[in-house]
């Protein structure tokens, strides 16, 4: 089942800072580990098991880490966290 991701209200400020790496996928700031989960999400930014991507992968918005602040208090997504990366 999909889940929503609550974006945070300086999710663009924060993104807009990211330079080069990869924003957080709830709240837009630079998630530099390589080891940070990631998480997929959809078009609606809801984040999808590997299940539901494969029943509509036009849908997907691709994979998204997640900082370790952010998973603390979004317990809800951990079920997404894919294996880490690297
Ligand atoms: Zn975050």
């Amino acid at each position: 089942m999909a889940t929503q991701i609550r974006r945070t209200d300086d999710y663009g400020a924060n993104m807009a800072r990211c330079g080069a790496a990869m924003p957080c996928v709830v709240c837009g700031r630079a998630v530099r580990s390589a080891r940070a989960p990631m998480i997929h999400v959809n078009y609606l930014w809801r984040a999808i098991t590997d299940d539901e991507y494969r029943l509509a992968p036009e849908d997907s918005q691709g994979c998204w880490p997640i900082g370790p602040d952010c998973l603390r208090r979004h317990p809800e997504l951990r079920p997404y966290c894919g294996p880490v990366a690297g």
